[in-house]
Parts: structure tokens; C-alpha cells; sequence
């Protein structure tokens, strides 16, 4: 047998039954975008490197190490391009705002999905391919909309019924406010340079703000005596944060004030929030947003607000499996048992009337051992979940009949149905549809 190959690590199949936990959430976000006038964009999944150098910033952990690049080969559709597997989806997105003129009749709300790639260190909530549904709102200016993007996602984690995410926001003020903000940062942190780790030491000139932003229980002190943003903010952004504020205490959006909650770049402003769990320890953001309106000027288009967020995909999955939330997994209403094969003919012909009434059916196919046994055959229409069992006997046929065979209400009823007249009863053997 030749060698297996097996998938690149920290890229994962998705497979029955857990895809249908996938396509559960992706059909509940769909049908919530709908409810906040969302609409879906779909950007392609390679981008030019210089869209996430500029996009995301060259002095990100994004950009620095974890993007996967290569050269692609001259033609006459391009020449040697520097391409990236896209790790995010708002520079891809602002980049096709910018392209097709979509701001030129005022804003927009946008959401996308899809997988995205960063090569970091796999582990639990952290892969190599990994999935993103995000949402953006472009050339909205105000606080109100900030608020309509995170009472969305508080939506969604009510309808999945996620209880343990807690929202944390800050305010990141304007890019002058942050300046002196940064000077007073880089003298705390250099006066305390021997309290700081080796990515700090790093980040002290490159992205100070990012310090504030460590893991490393031993910086707490160093960090949490460092000079607070929020006491640099002038008056038009400390109205945009509480008047954001407001909206959510009108809604009864729980949240605290985390004033190490920060973006290290430039084009990042005001609003920031994330949504986070204790319960899938390091990897606790499933869903992390802000304001980030000097991103399009940055890209190259006309000057416009925007915000947004984007959640982990794999990281709400896992915290729905944590807390024990279950879906309704895909069945079929019937498995159709074929005892002999000379019945296939008038049994497809059948199972296809019933599945243009809607009725979702199965059908006992021959393997390389033939149909196998009527027995056998039962065991499978049990296994498979069906509601009912669709016997095409050869005496039944005969009689223009099939028997129809309750499976799940303990009383093993059976009852004949009229080849003739299955749209009459195909009706009755419908179950709604999961997520309908
Ligand atoms: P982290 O600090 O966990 O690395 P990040 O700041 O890099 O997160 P964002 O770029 O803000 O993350 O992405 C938004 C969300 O996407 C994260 O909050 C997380 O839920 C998810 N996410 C990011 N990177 C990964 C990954 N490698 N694997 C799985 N989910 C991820
Ligand atoms: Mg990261």
C-alpha cells in the first residue's frame, strides 16, 4: 500500500457528526446578520503580502512571523507577486470596499466567514487553519454603531446559549491623545526596564502599548502601575466612550472597563472590546473588536469610520461543548430497506417523490458484499436515526404497496402505503428540518 499522508498539522478536518455543530452556528448567524441588516461578503482567500503588511502592521506578531507567504511565478496575470494566505479577513474586506466604491452611497454593514491561516503554535483553541465570522460596519462615525455591533454578538451567544463570555471594552482615544499617553508609557517601562521579559524589551519602542497587553503573570505589577490611557482622552472621545456606554446600560450589556485591554496600531481608535471565557483557559478571547478608522485612508481609499469584530469559531464551538450545549444532530425521516435488488428501480423512483415532498430519506445501497440481510438492514435504519423504516418487500410490490415501519415511538406500528398516491402521505413523515 503506498505511504499515508495525513493533513498539515494544526489544520483540521471537520467531520460528521461534529460539521453539523458548524453548519448549526453558520445557519444562526446567518439568519442574525439578516436581523441586523448584516450582508455577507466573501473575499478571496489569497491576498498580495502588502495588503496585511499595511492592513495589519509590520510590527504585529501577525505580520512579524506568523503569515503564510510565497512568491508566485511570473505570467501575464502577474509578475513574482508576494502572496498571503489571508490571517484575518478585515484587510481583505477593506481592501474590496475600497476597489468597488461600495462607500459611495453611505455606509455599510458587511459580515463574512471562512478560514483563515497564521503559522503559530497549534494548540487547543490555537490551529494553523482556523475559522473566522466577522462583521464590520463602514463610514458610521458614531458610538451607536459600536453598540449595534456588540449587541449583535451578545445575540448570538444568547441564541447558542453561552452564558459564560464576559465583555470587557476600553477606549483607545485618537492617535494624538495616544502620543502623549505613549511618551509617558515608554518613561514608566524604561524606568522599570529590568522588570521587563524579552518581548517587552522588544516592544519598548517598536509598540510600547503592547506591553500592556502580556501574558506574563510576572509583568502584572510593572503593567498595572503603568499610566492609563484613558486619563490622556479630551472630551470628543470620552463622549464617543460613554455615550457607547450608555446604549449598553440601556440594553442591559454587562461589561467592565479593562484599561489594559489594547490594538498596538496606529489606525486603531477609540472603541476597543473583547468578549472572553474562563473556560478554555489561555485561549479565553472568542471575540475581539474595535474602532479602526484611519484603516481605509491606510489602504489607499477616501477617508471613512469603520469598526468591527471577529470571533474564533473553533473557540465558540469549544465553549458550546463545554457547557454542555447541545444541537439537533441531522437524521433522516426515513431509511429505505431494500431486501432484494430487483426492487431498486421502483424504490429510487419512489425515495425521489419523497424527497421532492421535502421527506429527507436514506437508501440502503448495495456494498461490495451485495444488500445484505433484511435483518442487517434494520440494524442500519436503527442506527442511522430515522423515524420510520420504508420496506420495499417483494410482496408488498406486488400489491402496488410498501410498508411503512415506525421505529422510534416503541410501538413498531406498521402500516401499507399506496405506491400510487405517495405524494398523499409523504406529508405526514416530515420532520422540521433542524434549525428551522
Ligand atoms: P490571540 O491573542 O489569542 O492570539 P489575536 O489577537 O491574535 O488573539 P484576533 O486577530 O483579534 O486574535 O482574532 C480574533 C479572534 O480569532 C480571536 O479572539 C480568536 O477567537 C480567534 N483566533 C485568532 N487566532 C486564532 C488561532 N490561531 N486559532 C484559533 N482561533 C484564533
Ligand atoms: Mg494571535
Amino acid at each position: 500500500m503506498a505511504e499515508k499522508l495525513n493533513a498539515v498539522k494544526g489544520m483540521n478536518d471537520i467531520l460528521p457528526p461534529e460539521s453539523a455543530r458548524w453548519e448549526w452556528l453558520e445557519a444562526t448567524v446567518r439568519d442574525l446578520m439578516g436581523r441586523y441588516a448584516y450582508r455577507n461578503v466573501r473575499t478571496p482567500i489569497l491576498e498580495h503580502t502588502a495588503l496585511f503588511v499595511r492592513g495589519i502592521g509590520e510590527v504585529t506578531d501577525i505580520v512579524e512571523k506568523e503569515m503564510y507567504s510565497f512568491q508566485d511565478r511570473s505570467d501575464k496575470y502577474g509578475d513574482n507577486d508576494h502572496l498571503t494566505l489571508r490571517p484575518e479577513n478585515t484587510a481583505g474586506l477593506v481592501r474590496a470596499v475600497i476597489e468597488h466604491n461600495m462607500l459611495y452611497d453611505g455606509g455599510k454593514r458587511l459580515w463574512y466567514t471562512g478560514p483563515m491561516f497564521r503559522r503559530e503554535k497549534p494548540q487547543r483553541g490555537r490551529f494553523r487553519q482556523f475559522h473566522q465570522i466577522g462583521a464590520e460596519a463602514l463610514g458610521f462615525a458614531g458610538p451607536d454603531v459600536d453598540a449595534e455591533l456588540i449587541l449583535l454578538a451578545s445575540a448570538l451567544w444568547k441564541t447558542i446559549g453561552l452564558t459564560d463570555v464576559r465583555l470587557e471594552l476600553n477606549s483607545l482615544g485618537q492617535p494624538a491623545e495616544r502620543a502623549l499617553h505613549r511618551a509617558q508609557l515608554i518613561a514608566h517601562f524604561e524606568k522599570n526596564a529590568d522588570k521587563l521579559d524579552e518581548d517587552g524589551k522588544r516592544r519598548l519602542h517598536s509598540n510600547p502599548l503592547r506591553i500592556l497587553d502580556t501574558k506574563n503573570p510576572a509583568m502584572k505589577e510593572v503593567v498595572e502601575s503603568a499610566p492609563k490611557l484613558i486619563d490622556f482622552l479630551g472630551a470628543e472621545s470620552l463622549a464617543h466612550f460613554e455615550g457607547l456606554q450608555a446604549i449598553l446600560k440601556a440594553n442591559d450589556i454587562a461589561f467592565t472597563i479593562n484599561p489594559r485591554l489594547v490594538r498596538g496600531l496606529d489606525y486603531y481608535n477609540l472603541t476597543v472590546f473583547e468578549f472572553v471565557t474562563d473556560r478554555l483557559g489561555s485561549q479565553g478571547t472568542v471575540c475581539a473588536g474595535g474602532r479602526y478608522d484611519d484603516l481605509i485612508a491606510q489602504i489607499g481609499g477616501k477617508p471613512a469610520p469603520a469598526v468591527g469584530w471577529a470571533m474564533g469559531v473553533e473557540r465558540v464551538l469549544d465553549l458550546m461543548k463545554e457547557q454542555g450545549t447541545d444541537i439537533p444532530l441531522p437524521t433522516p425521516d426515513v431509511y429505505a430497506v431494500v431486501p432484494g435488488a430487483a426492487a431498486m428501480p421502483v424504490a429510487l423512483r419512489t425515495l425521489q417523490q419523497l424527497r421532492d415532498a421535502g421527506v429527507r430519506v436514506q437508501m440502503h445501497a448495495a456494498t461490495v458484499d451485495g444488500l445484505g440481510s433484511f435483518k442487517s438492514q434494520f440494524k442500519r435504519a436503527d442506527n442511522s436515526g430515522a423515524t420510520y423504516a420504508l420496506i420495499f418487500g417483494a410482496d408488498e410490490l406486488a400489491r402496488g404497496e410498501v410498508t411503512l415501519k415506525a421505529l422510534r415511538d416503541g410501538s413498531g406500528a406498521q402500516t401499507a402505503r399506496s405506491l400510487a398516491e405517495v405524494a398523499t402521505w409523504a406529508a405526514t413523515l416530515q420532520s422540521p428540518a433542524p434549525n428551522t
